[in-house]
């Protein structure tokens, strides 16, 4: 039988569409979790670029694999890109995993499955040592921008209740900070701190209310966090609804801020840690997608929900329309 070098790609393509996990785990040095669809909630570190929660594993039929840095696409371009090859190449790798004779020649003998079982176990543990570098490289850069946060931090002065930002909210400063800042305008500072209270990355928020983090400063993991205790303990999203929340009740509950809807779930978790005995809240913006993750988080965490009044409002609109009455 006569069989093209294309049909013969064919044949390896199909095949591989039953098992990409294992091909991806033998010939690209992935891990269960990397090679689990649960990553579209959760994230993981990308094989490719590193991170901690930027990769998603799409589909095991195709293993589509989508990355916030580095893009994203099939389990072919996956295996191109971690190990530098060629389709030709992949195709000829993953016909050898698959037991598909080789299209030209014979099939592989024992000592070449041994050597290709090695070279993978090689690859593995060089891709484990790629990601670790990564890791330690990128909390490296962390540490340097939380020097340069607390410096800023430091030479900032006590907020005042004129700044524009808190004027339209209709929000006393807290403890928050401002600076004139050279590009930015008059903005105001907020700390964000880690678990265990150190200052890691500041939040600087324009009179426009636009919000200018520090350039490559960490931001999974922090918050800020309004009140001391309480037993009712709110998590939200942003720094105002965090105030509405905390001065629209009598006993100024805790609220914890994590900025972004992405580091909801880590604050949760802190929270939890934090606050073993309360009652965890997630105040939601009440949007699609602010809605959505505080549902996810709620059924992982099996925590209430709170959303505003109205659809399209978060805490804070709804503070400025009820106390302008
Ligand atoms: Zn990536």
């Amino acid at each position: 039988m006569n069989q093209t070098f294309k049909d013969w790609c064919q044949q390896v393509k199909d095949a591989a569409c039953r098992d990409w996990p294992g091909i991806l785990q033998s010939l690209a040095g992935l891990d269960d979790q990397q090679t689990d669809t649960k990553t579209r909630r959760r994230g993981a570190p990308c094989p490719v670029c590193g991170g901690t929660d930027r990769y998603s594993f799409k589909a095991p039929d195709t293993g589509g694999w989508a990355c916030r840095r580095c893009g994203g696409g099939d389990g072919w371009e996956l295996l191109k890109r971690v190990n530098a090859w060629d389709f030709a190449h992949a195709v000829r790798e993953v016909a050898d995993y698959l037991r598909i004779e080789p299209y030209k020649g014979q099939a592989p003998t024992h000592q070449q499955r041994e050597a290709a079982r090695q070279l993978a176990e090689k690859r593995q543990q060089a891709n484990k040592n790629r990601l670790e570098r990564e890791q330690q490289k990128q909390a490296a850069v962390h540490d340097q921008r939380a020097v340069y946060a607390l410096q800023e931090w430091s030479n900032a002065t006590p907020a005042k209740a004129d700044h524009p930002y808190l004027r339209s909210h209709r929000l006393p400063p807290f403890d928050l900070r401002e600076v004139q800042h050279p590009h930015y305008g008059r903005c105001l500072l907020v700390p964000l701190i880690n678990d265990a209270g150190g200052l890691r990355n500041l939040e600087r928020i324009n009179p426009q209310g636009l919000k200018r983090p520090i350039k490559g400063a960490q931001k999974q993991e922090l918050y800020y966090q309004f009140g001391i205790d309480s037993w009712t303990v709110y998590i939200c999203e942003g720094w105002a609804t965090g105030a509405a929340i905390h001065i629209n009740q009598p006993h100024r509950p805790v609220v914890l801020c994590a900025m972004s809807a992405g580091n909801l779930e880590n604050v949760t978790y802190i929270a939890r840690r934090k606050y073993p005995e309360s009652n965890l809240v997630i105040a939601a913006d009440h949007d699609p997608a602010g809605r959505q993750k505080a549902f996810i988080i709620s059924a992982k965490f099996d925590l209430k929900v709170v959303l505003p009044g109205h659809p399209g409002e978060d805490f804070c609109d709804m503070h400025i329309r009820e106390s302008s009455v």
